[in-house]
């Protein structure tokens, strides 16, 4: 009876410590999406868009060229100026 008793309240404990540790497996696993989608999404909300004087193609503000005033989308098409 005691060995009954034994296997029993074992079978008990390991089924609550898988509980346990799969409840925080997947609490991590939310905070790591929740840190990542945050990370990703920031600069696109906060980046605004400009266009190459010389070819009119659109990109962020951060990798465009400034000269004379105006965007451009490398030093090469700075150099090159407006396209008429
Ligand atoms: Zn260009």
């Amino acid at each position: 009876m005691g060995k009954i008793l034994f296997w029993v309240l074992l079978i008990i404990g390991g089924l609550f410590l898988s509980r346990i540790l799969a409840h925080y497996a997947a609490r991590k696993r939310q905070d790591n999406e929740q840190a990542k989608r945050t990370a990703k999404g920031a600069p696109s909300i906060a980046e605004e868009m400009v266009v190459c004087q010389h070819c009119n193609i659109h990109l962020p503000r951060s990798e465009a060229v400034y000269d004379r005033e105006q965007t451009w989308c490398s030093k090469a098409h700075a150099k090159l100026g407006v396209r008429n």
